[in-house]
């Protein structure tokens, strides 16, 4: 096959929802379609369970998941099928930003009865300013949940999307019969007393016709003509390129558990899903197409098996064919690497490759060279952008707990933040490590790891930090900015990029110190224009 089709047939995506909404079930039904994998329950829910915070195993357990499930590839209608996973726990809200980067389009699984909550909120914001194209998958339809219109209604004011229906449910509930594929203009039956069959597809060209009447009967029969006419009323005409530039958002209604209205989902996905998309570097957009190989490291994971301290780089192509055993440049140093085993990743295993195109994801070996946001290439100085990191939650100051180990601790805390565990600060007036993190559960995890992987021991001491804000003076010559270094010392720390970032300890002071010195600006994102 052409390198030209070799791109034309890959869809790399990723799934986002609020916990429980039905993203591993989804998944799962996604590459029985494949042909990935042969029964339900193989794949691993890579959820936190409540109360994992002082269990060191189920830590252990979610890391081992957590690289199973970090992409699962699979053919379905001849396209090749990236799924990249995205933690749904808050916690690890950081990793799924950091993910998101790498995928071109999202699906958006929403409980029915829940509707669209808190997580589900904050990744879409994402994905809309990005312009990642987005479907929205209506799950749990065999359940009592919001009115379809409502729930349409909600999604489109909560997540401040413009929403297509391509399909439509019949019933809901108890009284759940099928969905209308609006789409493909037919229609699927739930059937059998356990409702877990489907029975034919039953193509309807005219929805006025009586047969309907007798397949659904006279009231659903008149209700879904009713429904579908408001459909017609309400909602613009599905237009790819709308749903492609990111400003239009087809929905699907069904049942993941039940395998109802995914199969109209994977269908309507691999026909209108984006191949690759061409990425922005800080030097120039680099099209897939290109005939030198690009890519960037999204994601690290570190070995589990704490004798070997070697790392799985994550690095999604972006232009050109990834060869083994060929020299790449490490953009950041200047160094020539070459990979003797690249992985690729399948639903149920992973392989070394010998060449991978651009919207895979290769997963390298790596001693400790690569940084998240790292960019490869064959020999042209690009750097990729939109990694950036966001202002943390809590933060703790870090303290060595056994001082012949510092060396130790200073390694294990560098990698882990190269890993993208937490973020490291380190305080301008007296040089103190502050930890922070998107979730408390982090700081366990790094005592953990520190100790079991580095030999090291560390205690944690609280720090009041409302925020952490990267300080962007415009001109640094300024009496202002110096006024600023000098009176808000205290406050002031380096990232590990030593980027300057202020402390704030509230948002009032926040807010003051705004106030007293407008020419410099705040920002709660370390990368901005
Ligand atoms: P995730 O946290 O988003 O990955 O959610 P899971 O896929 O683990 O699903 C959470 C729970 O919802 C599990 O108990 C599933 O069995 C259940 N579930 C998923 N899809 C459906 C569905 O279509 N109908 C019903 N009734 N339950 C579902």
């Amino acid at each position: 096959m052409s390198f030209l089709s070799e791109i034309k047939r890959r869809r790399t995506f990723g799934i986002i929802s609020h916990p429980d909404a039905g993203k591993t079930t989804l998944t799962e039904k996604l590459l029985l379609f494949g042909g990935a994998i042969q029964e339900a329950g193989a794949v691993k829910s890579n959820k936190i369970k409540k109360g994992a915070t002082s269990d060191f195993m189920e830590i252990e357990r979610q890391r081992g998941i957590s690289v199973a499930t970090s992409v699962l590839a699979f053919e379905y209608s001849d396209k090749k099928i990236n799924i990249l996973d995205t933690p749904g726990h808050k916690d690890f809200a950081e990793d799924t930003f950091r993910t998101l980067t790498a995928v071109d389009s999202v699906i958006v699984v929403i409980d029915v009865a829940k509707g669209v909550e808190e997580q589900t909120e904050k990744l879409v914001e994402v994905c809309r300013m990005r312009n990642i194209p987005m479907i929205v998958f209506i799950n749990k339809m065999d359940r009592e949940g919001k009115d379809a219109f409502d729930l349409l209604d909600e999604v489109e004011q909560k997540l401040n999307l413009k929403v297509v229906p391509l399909s439509f449910p019949i019933g809901m509930g108890y009284d759940f019969k099928g969905i209308y594929n609006i789409w493909e203009k037919n229609i699927n039956l739930f059937s059998g007393d356990n409702r877990k069959n489907i029975e034919e597809t039953i193509e309807i060209s005219d929805l006025q016709a009586p047969e309907l009447n007798k397949i659904i009967g006279d009231r659903a029969a008149n209700q879904l003509r009713e429904n579908i006419e408001l459909v017609d009323g309400i909602y613009p005409e599905f237009d790819k390129e709308a749903y492609l530039a990111g400003n239009l958002q087809p929905v699907f209604f069904g049942s993941a558990l039940n395998n109802f209205g995914v199969r109209e989902l994977l269908d309507c996905f691999v026909d209108i899903a984006p191949t690759p998309r061409a990425k922005q570097s800080e030097e120039r957009l680099v099209q897939p197409e290109e005939d030198k190989f690009t890519g960037f490291v999204f994601k690290i994971h570190a070995n589990m098996d704490p004798n070997h301290r070697d790392r799985l780089a994550f690095i999604k192509i972006v232009s050109g064919k990834f060869e083994r055993n060929k020299p790449y440049l490490h953009v950041r140093n200047g160094k020539k690497l070459k990979f003797s085993s690249p992985n690729a990743f399948f639903a149920e295993k992973k392989e070394i490759v010998d060449v991978s195109y651009p919207g895979d994801i290769v997963g390298i070996h790596d001693t400790g060279n690569f940084k998240i946001g790292d960019t490869l290439t064959e020999g042209e100085t690009i750097n990729y952008k939109g990694i950036p990191s966001f202002s943390p939650e809590h933060f703790r100051y870090i303290n060595n707990a056994d001082p012949l180990k510092s060396k130790q601790l200073f390694k294990g805390i560098d990698q882990l933040m190269d890993e993208g565990v937490a973020q490291l600060f380190t305080l301008e007036l007296n040089g103190r490590k502050v930890i922070g993190t998107v979730g408390a559960l982090q700081y366990e995890v790094i005592q953990y790891r520190l100790e079991h992987e580095y030999g090291a021991k560390c205690t944690y001491e609280n720090l009041n930090v409302y925020k952490a804000c990267w300080v962007d003076p415009k001109n640094s010559k300024t009496d202002e900015y110096k006024e600023f270094i000098r009176v808000k010392q205290r406050f002031l720390a380096k990232d590990k990029q030593n980027q300057l970032v202020f402390l704030a300890d509230s948002a009032f002071s926040l807010q003051m110190t705004q106030q007293t010195y407008p020419s410099i600006k705040f920002h709660y994102v370390s990368e901005f224009e």
